[in-house]
């Protein structure tokens, strides 16, 4: 048995149903997305395609526009001729605006149809969605749950988070429309992971995953990898957002980081690094951030190890395909390093040229992969 294939590393995903979002599956066997939002003025085309641009550049599956007024919704019919990925636009409470969003090419309306107003309005989204062949998400937040639902249960829970999902979701069914995915965000990681829980328990919509409101880039990161990470390895979610105060590429490079850690889905080369110490042969930690920097072009998921001495470098170098470990000290810059292919010693390379000879490697090594 692999490595990889050991019963303790494997994740059973939920079997849920499968929708789709413009050209990209959601749920069923479909691999977990990785989703991101704009926070550009929609109206500002130029702006939002650059930013939408790299959050693809950077994996993005789909990308999440605000469409909080009529000149974004016409602003949008621009904005998805000029991008690849799939664009979900987001509405809150305007039916029309998801209507118009429908016609102008979104490929999923993040839309709660229990707050548009009436039954007759979720028809005539359902319908603009269909003839448009758009999907839906039906978004709940602890943060703005139905007035009768917090009088109901006193303060936002995993009942009541449930409770408004599957309200929302009635009113699509009574439709006969399904092509939905759902989402029970909050900012509290306990409260958001026993929603997903429970709402996995009593559907099988596809699930997008996300704690919202998570914080700057490292804490929010932090929450996130342990609010998602719990669920995911529960096999429970579809396709993911990390929310961050961050720039969206931040969120997808994050929202990648936590699949390739469960063994979901890899993109991208995969570092394994030794935090450093007085043994060190070269500079571990600078070493690796210009790495991150000059390899995040590479999609393959090469594995490289990266490690200042002897004490773990041979092993991690057996479980990578590429591994650098220290020869020497700090104190002795002219000891040669051991790079390791595929697990053996290959040869040696000295501080100076390593990075180079590195990046090229793993552009050799991507570059096989991606033709196999
Ligand atoms: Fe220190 Fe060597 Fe361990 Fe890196 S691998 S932390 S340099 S002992």
């Amino acid at each position: 048995v692999s490595m990889s294939e050991r019963s303790y590393r494997v994740i059973k995903r939920r079997v849920s149903r499968q929708i789709r979002v413009g050209s990209v599956l959601v749920g069923g066997d479909a691999p977990i997305s990785v989703q991101t939002m704009t926070n550009t003025l929609t109206t500002d085309i130029k702006g939002t395609v650059a930013q939408i641009r790299r959050a693809e550049e950077a994996g993005a599956d789909m990308v999440r526009v605000s469409c909080p007024d009529a000149d974004s919704t016409a602003a949008l019919r621009e904005i998805v001729k000029q991008v690849s990925v799939p664009i979900i636009a987001d509405i809150h409470f305007h039916y029309m605006r998801g209507i118009e969003a429908a016609e102008a090419g979104a490929a999923c309306l993040r839309i709660n149809p229990g707050n548009i107003g009436s039954v007759e309005r979720v028809r005539e989204v359902v319908k603009a969605a269909r003839d448009h062949g758009c999907s839906m998400r039906i978004g709940v937040n602890a943060a703005s749950l139905d007035q009768k639902l917090l009088e109901k249960y006193g303060e936002p829970c995993p009942d009541a988070m449930v409770e408004s999902a599957l309200e929302h979701a009635r009113l699509l069914e009574d439709e006969d429309f399904r092509e939905f995915k759902i989402s029970v965000k909050a900012s509290d990681t306990f409260l958001a992971v026993a929603s997903y829980r429970a709402l996995a328990a009593a559907c099988d919509y596809p699930l997008h995953l996300g704690i919202t409101e998570a914080g700057g880039l490292r804490g929010g990161t932090v929450k996130s990898a342990i609010g998602i990470g719990a669920l995911l390895w529960e096999g429970i979610g579809d396709t993911v957002r990390v929310s961050l105060s961050a720039l969206p590429e931040e969120e997808v490079k994050v929202g990648f980081e936590i699949l390739k850690t469960l063994d979901l889905r890899h993109r991208g080369v995969r570092i394994v690094s030794c935090p450093s110490c007085a043994r060190q042969g070269f500079d571990v930690v600078k070493t690796v951030e210009l790495l991150e920097e000059r390899l995040s072009h590479i999609q393959e998921p090469v594995t490289l190890s990266i490690m200042g001495c002897v004490v773990n470098g041979p092993g991690e170098a057996r479980e990578t395909q590429i591994g650098l470990t220290g020869g020497g000290t700090l104190a002795n810059v002219n000891a040669k390093n051991q790079v390791y292919l595929c697990g053996e010693r290959a040869h040696t390379i000295g501080n100076e040229e390593m990075i180079d000879h590195l990046v090229a490697l793993v552009e050799k090594k991507a570059a096989e992969m991606a033709a196999e």
